[in-house]
C-alpha cells in the first residue's frame, strides 16, 4: 500500500510539473509568473521530478520546436518518422542534449522568453544528482516493499518525465478521436482523462496551443486549468485578462 501511495504520488507530482511548469509555462507561455515564482518552481520541478529532471529552458525550446514543425521531418518526435517508442525517445533524448549542452544552433524564435536557470539546471541534471534520486527511490523500496515485483517499478520511477512525455507524444500522435481539423497527426487520447493530468487532450491543445484549458467538450476535464485558475486567484500566476 505504502509503495503504491509512493508510485502514484510521484507519478502526479511529476506529471503536475511538467505540464503546469515545463509545456504550459515554460514552452507556451499561457500565464506569466515572477521571477521568485519561476524559481519556486524551478526548484520543486526538481524535487518532484527527481532523478529524471528535466531543464525547463531545453524542454521549452524542444516542445516550441514540435509544435512549428509537427509531424514534419523536422519535428522532434513523431511517430510518423519513428519507428518505434524507443527510437523515439531516444532521438528526442539527443536533440534534448544538445539543446540543453548547446551543441545546435536554435532559432531566436523559439529561445524568446523561455525560462533560464542555467547554474541550478546544471545541477539537477548533474549525475550526481540523478544517481542520489535512484537511490533514494531504491532505499524507500527496500524499507516499504512487501513483493519481489514491486521492485520493477524502480525504473519507470527513474525515467519518470520522459516516460510521460513519450506517452503523449507517441500515443496522442496516432490513437483516439479528434475535435478538430490540424495539420498534424495529433489526437484526444481518451474523452476522460485522469492519469495524464488533462494531456491527453492533444488535439484540443495543438488547435489552441496558447490556451491554458486542455479540455473543449463538456465531459473534458481538465484537471490542471482549475489549478491554474486558483494560482491566478492567488497571485502566484497572472492569466491574460480575457482567460
Ligand atoms: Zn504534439
Ligand atoms: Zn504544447
Amino acid at each position: 500500500m505504502v509503495i503504491l501511495g509512493f508510485f502514484v504520488a510521484h507519478w502526479y507530482l511529476s506529471l503536475f510539473t511538467q505540464s503546469f511548469f515545463h509545456h504550459r509555462y515554460a514552452a507556451h507561455k499561457q500565464f506569466n509568473m515572477s521571477r521568485f515564482w519561476e524559481k519556486f518552481f524551478f526548484i520543486i520541478s526538481w524535487i518532484f521530478q527527481g532523478s529524471s529532471y528535466l531543464s525547463p529552458y531545453a524542454y521549452g525550446i524542444m516542445h516550441r520546436m514540435h509544435h512549428a514543425y509537427a509531424d514534419t521531418e523536422k519535428d522532434v518526435h513523431s511517430p510518423k518518422y519513428d519507428s518505434n517508442f524507443f527510437s523515439m525517445m531516444w532521438r528526442t533524448k539527443t536533440v534534448y542534449d544538445a539543446i540543453f549542452t548547446g551543441k545546435i544552433e536554435v532559432e531566436e524564435k523559439f529561445k524568446k522568453e523561455v525560462p533560464e536557470w542555467h547554474s541550478f539546471d546544471r545541477i539537477a541534471s548533474h549525475n550526481i544528482s540523478r544517481t542520489m534520486w535512484v537511490v533514494l527511490y531504491a532505499l524507500f523500496y527496500l524499507a516499504f516493499a512487501t513483493q519481489w515485483w514491486m521492485f520493477l517499478l524502480i525504473p519507470i520511477h527513474a525515467v519518470m518525465g520522459p516516460f510521460h512525455g513519450v506517452i503523449i507524444n507517441w500515443f496522442a500522435h496516432k490513437y483516439g478521436y479528434t475535435n478538430f481539423k490540424v495539420k498534424d497527426t495529433s489526437k484526444n487520447l481518451m474523452p476522460v482523462d485522469i492519469l495524464m493530468l488533462g494531456e491527453g487532450f492533444h488535439n484540443n491543445h495543438h488547435k489552441n496551443a496558447s490556451s491554458p484549458n486542455f479540455g473543449f467538450k463538456w465531459f473534458e476535464f481538465d484537471p490542471i486549468y482549475p489549478i491554474i485558475l486558483f494560482f491566478n486567484k492567488l497571485r502566484i500566476i497572472r492569466l491574460a485578462p480575457n482567460r
